[in-house]
């Protein structure tokens, strides 16, 4: 396939989807990642060839060669976005073109073919449209989608991998906090760092998520919920928490995220955040902010908030912050305002129940 070249997908329905009850049962408590839908999308690729073969089939376990170059050197890549029930029985999805951008992007870093947006996107379509009953109603809950790239050539070989599989697969998922919006601690890791300069940090793939979960583990232990990565180079500069980017919150009314310079992931909820606080007035700087900064600032209160945002829980505010030689409070310890007022307004338009000036929403059903 070549350029703008649309790929036609073959579609093999599920001889043996799961009963509606059963699915009913399911969607009442999902939790996440662990409930899968009836179908995937799979594409193959190959060099010289380019992409062919795009199925919607039955999710089942893929076939791998054991020398599959993925298992052994970790060209692997993804995605996670949301698909919506409106409010009058439709299907959205929030910035897929994001998405696709940024999947083109995360392959270039990992010397895999771009797969072209114009199929990303199709794709997502094309699983919606067949498992649209799983689409979750109600306010909680999503349709998680995970669209993801691995090497699958049979090779041992360090190089390039000549053959890939672009797989799409789709998850219901209820609402990430049970209970109300819950302030979470996080630990300040003494020993890791994520992503160096000239790595990996601004692609998303899973090598990143590997390196980082030793860290997660030492978070749990000292206490925490999640982990916050400081900069490879003088472990000085705050980067992000291993799965989401990272904002400040000061007593004017500032809103400071560190900048992208290559360490961290390019969020698609961190640049709807920036858009969305600088219309509402406040100022918004992307500059590096110092841990010793973080501390002092909290504890002199010119710090207000602190937030945590990504797509699986939107915007979830910091409480707490320790480290090995202590521990700090953000405010009260509690969720803040400016936190919450930027949460519910992106909610809202992820949803549907509020306009939606930027035109990020997509109707997909
Ligand atoms: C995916 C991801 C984010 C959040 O990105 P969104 O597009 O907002 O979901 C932040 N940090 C890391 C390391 C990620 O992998």
């Amino acid at each position: 396939m070549s350029g703008g070249d649309k790929l036609e997908f073959e579609i093999r329905r599920n001889p043996a989807p799961v009963a509606v009850a059963d699915r009913a049962a399911l969607l009442a408590s999902p939790g996440f990642g662990r409930v899968f839908t009836d179908h995937m999308v799979t594409i193959r690729y190959a060099e010289g060839k380019g992409w062919y073969d795009a199925r919607v089939e039955a999710r089942a376990p893929i076939p791998m060669d054991p020398a599959s170059a993925a298992l052994h050197y970790a060209q692997e890549i993804f995605e996670g976005l949301k698909a919506y029930r409106t409010v009058d029985g439709g299907v959205t999805l929030f910035r897929p073109e994001a998405n696709a951008a940024r999947f083109v992007a995360s392959a270039e870093r990992l010397a895999m073919p771009a797969l072209p947006p114009e199929v990303f996107l199709d794709s997502l379509h094309r699983l919606i449209e067949i498992d649209e009953e799983w689409v979750p109603s109600g306010a909680d809950g999503s349709l998680y989608l995970r669209p993801f790239m691995f090497a699958s050539e049979v090779f041992l070989g360090v190089r390039p991998a000549q053959e890939y599989l672009y797989v799409l697969i789709a998850s219901p998922v209820g609402s990430y906090f049970a209970g109300g919006v819950q302030p979470v601690k996080v630990w300040v890791s003494p020993d890791y760092t994520r992503a160096a300069p000239g790595g990996t940090g601004a692609a998303k793939c899973g090598g990143n998520y590997a390196a980082s979960l030793v860290a997660q583990a030492e978070a749990i232990e000292h206490g925490c919920d999640q982990v916050v990565f400081l900069d490879a180079v003088e472990r000085r500069f705050v980067d992000e928490l291993g799965g989401m980017n990272v904002f400040f919150v000061y007593d004017d009314d500032t809103l400071v995220t560190p900048p992208l310079t290559g360490t961290i992931l390019p969020g698609i909820t961190r640049e709807s955040v920036l858009t969305l606080a600088s219309e509402a007035g406040l100022t918004v700087a992307e500059r590096p902010v110092t841990f010793a900064d973080w501390q002092a600032d909290a504890e002199s209160g010119r710090l207000r908030e602190v937030f945590a945002c990504g797509t699986a829980a939107v915007i979830t505010p910091i409480g707490h912050v320790r480290f090995p030689d202590g521990e700090f409070a953000i405010g009260a310890g509690e969720p803040g305002r400016l936190t919450m007022g930027l949460r519910q307004q992106l909610v809202d338009i992820q949803r549907g129940t509020a306009a939606d000036p930027y035109g990020w929403v997509r109707r997909v059903l």
